[in-house]
């Protein structure tokens, strides 16, 4: 079957051969392979099934409903919560050729009654649109009228409310279900534990849906954990060893964005804020120039990036500490989505978790706070582990890491001295022993590291805890170290803290077994490494391509993307210009074979890319 046959073959219900899908995929997309489990999904989606997808961010989940979208007849209807993100598709799928529209708020009413008229038409293959607008009355017999092949619920964690982004406005998808119960359903996400999940499945009542769940794990993101001390200075060194890399720097409050903008600029790196304390005419302005190149870096408060698709953002740089891992992990996932490598930089400070401790301490609801003590410890957790951070990440999903060495973590690339501790561990432990044996439950660690080190005061006179033989044991170690080493003791299993019980110590299994039997116990040094101004992974590599070439099709894309009054990635990725630079192609054919370089690309704007090609390389 070739692509003509796809094109004419008009139904809902068509199974596609693998090759003419791959054939589709470079046709209109330019992508030469698909990503893992898109081929799957959009093969389910033809054949009429209902499908949940959980793929991480930049994992390719757009392409599994816009494909069958032109592939089939009839409309795809989209429902997003992201009215910025919209238009950006929008615009992306028309450059690529995809006849596509969205309704929102945005628009002048004018403008709607154009878009409805060519809805009612036929026109489009792709609908955008926000839930608010499924409120509207007439807007089901609209979409009776505009022959609906499907509906793609894009974001779906927002129907619940046990994920961490709930929008009332998605429960109205469930009516939609309701009125139209025989077209299929496809619901995408890239954040759900199972009981979102199960929530999302019930509440948009999908039918035996087909359920695809991704790996996590981002293999061309590096991560790494910084001090805070001695920052923004060496922040400052980190980015200018990187120039002409984009990137986002996230601080917890605007006046920390704006302080960081401003001292980037000040030195001489182009920075923009984004933060609440900007009119909203100042923040679209600048996240439009940073979508589109004109300055590096944005420095912004976490109010940015919710459907941020540009692909080529090299770094994300924590400036304070995130609230808790979920939502660390997704604005790290803003980096790389062109599959290149980039580099997550999370700074650490005691600092931090101090404030956030004590603004936790003022919640009135026990129920939020104990949440949100937990979530932080969690982030804590992930900042102090001499282990994998890779595999730390994706534990907080539920995904086991294989492997011992990811390669590229701090810790995993320069792993921090082994010393021997069993002396110490034997101390610690037995102290732990005692303190239950003695008052029959268990105490906080800050506790057991007071009695080790003999420190007298109101609660180990309440518990008489100056009369343990362990009492001042661990006296020549300061506190500090004991913390670390107690972590490095729980990171290994030989104790653990009960999260549910006031993180009350106790000896596991394994750590009981440790004491009686004095086995040996080998920890990690302590302090992380701080952030060195070395170059990044990616501009260590000798380019494998001509860098004079590659910022000159830049610049023609910066031109055209000005022209069309888009984001220059809606034009050709970095990705491609890349490999434009590498292989240097003389004709439109040799173009072609550039993994996105699609069809419609290539007629609009091959010739143009071709002369700069011809010019630099003469
Ligand atoms: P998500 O919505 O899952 O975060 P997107 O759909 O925005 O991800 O895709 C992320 C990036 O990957 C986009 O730049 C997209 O064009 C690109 N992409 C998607 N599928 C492929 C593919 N099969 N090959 C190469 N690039 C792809
Ligand atoms: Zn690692």
């Amino acid at each position: 079957m070739n692509l003509a046959d796809i094109e004419a073959g008009g139904e809902t219900m068509l199974t596609v051969g693998p090759g003419a899908l791959r054939d589709a995929l470079k046709h209109h997309f330019g992508f030469d392979a698909f990503r893992p489990l898109q081929q799957e999904i959009i093969n389910d989606v033809l054949s009429g099934r209902d499908v949940f997808a959980l793929l991480p961010t930049g994992g390719g989940k757009s392409i599994c409903f816009q494909l069958p979208a032109v592939l089939g007849s009839g409309l795809t209807v989209v429902i997003s919560p992201l009215i910025a993100l919209m238009k950006d598709q929008v615009d992306a799928l028309t450059t690529a050729g995809v006849p596509a529209t969205f309704l929102n708020s945005s628009l002048e009413p004018e403008e709607v009654r154009e878009r409805m008229r060519g809805l009612d038409a036929g026109t489009y293959r792709l609908l955008y649109v926000a839930p608010e607008r499924l409120a509207l009355p007439r807007f089901a017999a609209d979409l009776e009228r505009w022959n609906v092949a499907r509906f793609a619920v894009d974001e779906a964690h927002c129907i619940s409310e046990w994920g961490h982004d709930f929008r009332p406005e998605y429960r109205r998808i469930a009516d939609l279900r309701a009125h139209f119960p025989d077209r299929p359903f496809i619901a995408l996400t890239a954040t759900a534990t199972d009981r979102v999940r199960d929530d999302i499945i019930e509440r948009l009542a999908l039918r035996a849906p087909r359920v695809y769940v991704a790996s996590f794990n981002r293999p061309n993101l590096t991560y790494r954990v910084s001090p805070k001390q001695g920052a923004p200075d060496s922040l400052v060194a980190w980015l200018r060893a990187r120039p002409g890399e984009a990137g986002i720097v996230y601080a917890q409050s605007r006046a920390s964005a704006q302080m960081l903008a401003d001292k980037l600029c000040a030195n001489g790196i182009a920075a923009l804020p984004y933060h609440a304390g900007l009119s909203a005419d100042v923040r679209g302005r600048n996240q439009d120039r940073f979508l589109r190149d004109d300055v590096r870096v944005i420095c912004a408060t976490v109010a940015f990036g919710m459907g941020i698709n540009k692909s080529n953002v090299r770094f994300v740089v924590h400036y304070d500490v995130p609230k808790n891992v979920e939502g660390y992990y997704q604005e790290t996932g803003r980096a790389g989505r062109d599959g290149l490598p980039a580099e997550c930089i999370l700074y650490f400070s005691h600092g931090d978790i101090n404030k956030f401790e004590s603004f936790i301490a003022q919640k009135t609801d026990p129920k939020e706070q104990s949440v949100a003590r937990a979530q932080l410890e969690k982030m804590t957790r992930y900042a102090y582990t001499n282990g994998c951070r890779r595999r730390e990440l994706l534990a907080y999903f539920g995904e086991t890491f294989a492997g011992e060495n990811c390669g590229s973590c701090d810790n995993c690339l320069d792993p921090r001295a082994e010393i021997d501790a069993t002396l110490e561990a034997q101390k610690l432990l037995s102290c732990v022993y005692r303190m239950r044996q003695k008052a029959g439950g268990g105490f906080g660690i800050m506790h057991v590291i007071d009695v080790l080190t003999g420190k007298y005061n109101k609660k180990v006179e309440q518990w008489q805890h100056q009369e343990l033989s362990t009492f001042g044991i661990g006296k020549d170690v300061a506190p500090a170290r004991w913390r670390h080493i107690a972590g490095e003791l729980m990171r290994l299993g030989l104790i653990a803290a009960d999260a549910a019980q006031f993180k009350v110590v106790s000896l596991t299994e394994q750590g009981r077994l440790a004491l009686v039997k004095r086995t040996p116990v080998v920890i990690r040094e302590a302090a992380v490494a701080p952030l060195q101004a070395s170059k990044s992974k990616a501009a260590q590599a000798e380019p494998d391509y001509d860098n004079e070439l590659f910022e000159a099709l830049k610049a023609a894309r910066r031109e055209i993307a000005g022209e069309q009054n888009v984001p220059a990635f809606v034009i050709f990725s970095d990705k491609v210009l890349r490999a434009m630079a590498r292989e240097a192609p003389s004709t439109l054919t040799a173009m072609r074979a550039i993994s996105g370089v699609g069809d419609k690309k290539l007629a609009d704007f091959g010739e143009r890319f071709l002369t700069v090609i011809r010019a630099v390389r003469g």
